[in-house]
Parts: structure tokens; C-alpha cells; sequence
């Protein structure tokens, strides 16, 4: 087995432990392999390890890896959105992990409508209140929530954050319970539904799935040791 095969198979085990230990099924975690920074070959040969969902933050690096490989690869944009990739990103991106303002959400949804397209979205929510992070601030998410739900060209899957780095595994948990709990109240103030929570990464991805993360997304865990961390930032 290669290694990324092998990394892969302990990562699943990991995710089928951390559901059964808070009673979730498996099926209820998707499991996003995140190949920035890594060549086309890697994500081949991940997909050949069953692996079909991989995350992307940057499209001049993505669009060219993307070309030349199987159509049946589901592919998730997980970095900052600059507004004028949105047309570009669009056709080749159906889920967008990183939906930072109103304006970016409504201007989203209008190329969106003009490419006839219904993109599925995660807002993110800057947790740690980091200035060097993107995301609305808890407090500004509630304000912004109904012109968010009126724009109906995005598929509002649910909430997304990257929560400031922490000494260990354990210190990511509280983050990941204010993202749950913010999403609990804007599901019961606005009656609807946010099932999607984006959490997780290789370094705490067991410790969201414990606090109800849908969606993790690995890197390095998976793919090795990168020069770039998150957000484009060196780290
Ligand atoms: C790079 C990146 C990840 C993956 O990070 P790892 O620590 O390598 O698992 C997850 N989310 C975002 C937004 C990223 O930019």
C-alpha cells in the first residue's frame, strides 16, 4: 500500500472511532481530502484509494491539476473567495467552504444565477475573532442572516471555521461547540436548517466530529508536510 493509501485507511478508522465514541454514524462525516500544494499524481493516487472528494484553496493552482483528471472527483473550495475568481470557480467548485460577507454572498449568487448555476455554500464564521482570518463575526452572521436566506441561488449548507491554533487537540473543542451552538440558534431564530458544519483539520478532525463537524477537511494527515498552512498563510 502507498502511503497515501495507508494514511487514508487510518484517517477513515479515526473518523468511524471518534463517531462511534459520540454515537453518530459514519456516513454523517464526509471526509474532504484537501491536495493543495500537492502535484495531480497525489490526487490520483488517492482516488484510486477510493478517496473521490479533495479540497482546494487556490484556483491557479487547482484549474491546471483539475484538467487532466477523472470527471467523477467531487472537488470542494476551501480558501479565501476573491471576487473576481467567482465566475471561474463556479463551474468547477459545487461546494464553496469559505462565504466571508454579505457581499460576497450576494454578488455569488448573482453569477451564479447567470450561469445557471446552484452552488452549495458554508458561511464562514471567524470564532477566534483573529484578525488575520476571514470570516463574519458571530454577532454579524445573526445580523446578515435574512438577506443571506434571500438569496436563493445558494444552497446555505450550514457554517464553516478555522479556529485559532491551538497548543494541542483538545484546546480546538471549544471553537468547535461556539460554531455548533451559533448554528443551533440561528437554525431555531430563522426556522431553518443548517445541517453542514465544516470543522476539522488533520491536526483536531476527531475532536470536531465529537462536537458534530459534517465535513473535515485533512491535508497533511493525509498528503504529507506542506510549505503553506491555511488561508495561504506560511506556517
Ligand atoms: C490547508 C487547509 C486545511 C487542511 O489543513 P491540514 O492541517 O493540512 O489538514 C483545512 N482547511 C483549510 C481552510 C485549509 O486552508
Amino acid at each position: 500500500m502507498s502511503d497515501i493509501a495507508a494514511n487514508l485507511q487510518k484517517i477513515r478508522d479515526q473518523i468511524e472511532r471518534a463517531c462511534e465514541i459520540s454515537g453518530r454514524s459514519p456516513n454523517s462525516v464526509q471526509l474532504i481530502a484537501v491536495s493543495k500544494t500537492f502535484p495531480a499524481e497525489a490526487i490520483r493516487e488517492a482516488a484510486e484509494a477510493g478517496q473521490l472528494v479533495f479540497g482546494e484553496s487556490k484556483l491557479q493552482e487547482a484549474e491546471p491539476k483539475m484538467e487532466g483528471l477523472p470527471s467523477k472527483l467531487q472537488w470542494h473550495f476551501i480558501g479565501r473567495i476573491q471576487r473576481n475568481k467567482v465566475r471561474k470557480l463556479l463551474p468547477l467548485f459545487p461546494f464553496l467552504h469559505a462565504i466571508d460577507s454579505f457581499r460576497l454572498a450576494e454578488y455569488t449568487s448573482v453569477i451564479a444565477e447567470e450561469l445557471g448555476l446552484f452552488p452549495q455554500v458554508f458561511l464562514q464564521v471567524n470564532v477566534g475573532g483573529e484578525l488575520s482570518k476571514g470570516g463574519f463575526e458571530p454577532t454579524e452572521l445573526e445580523a446578515e442572516m435574512e438577506k443571506l436566506l434571500l438569496l436563493k441561488r445558494l444552497e446555505i449548507q450550514g457554517l464553516m471555521a478555522i479556529p485559532p491554533a491551538g497548543p494541542d487537540e483538545e484546546s480546538a473543542r471549544k471553537w468547535f461547540i461556539e460554531l455548533r451552538e451559533l448554528r443551533d440558534r440561528m437554525e431555531e431564530k430563522f426556522g431553518v436548517k443548517l445541517p453542514g458544519l465544516s470543522m476539522g483539520m488533520s491536526a483536531d478532525f476527531r475532536i470536531a466530529i465529537e462536537e458534530g463537524a459534517t465535513h473535515v477537511r485533512v491535508g497533511s494527515a493525509i498528503f504529507g508536510g506542506r510549505r503553506y498552512r491555511v488561508d495561504g498563510e506560511l506556517g
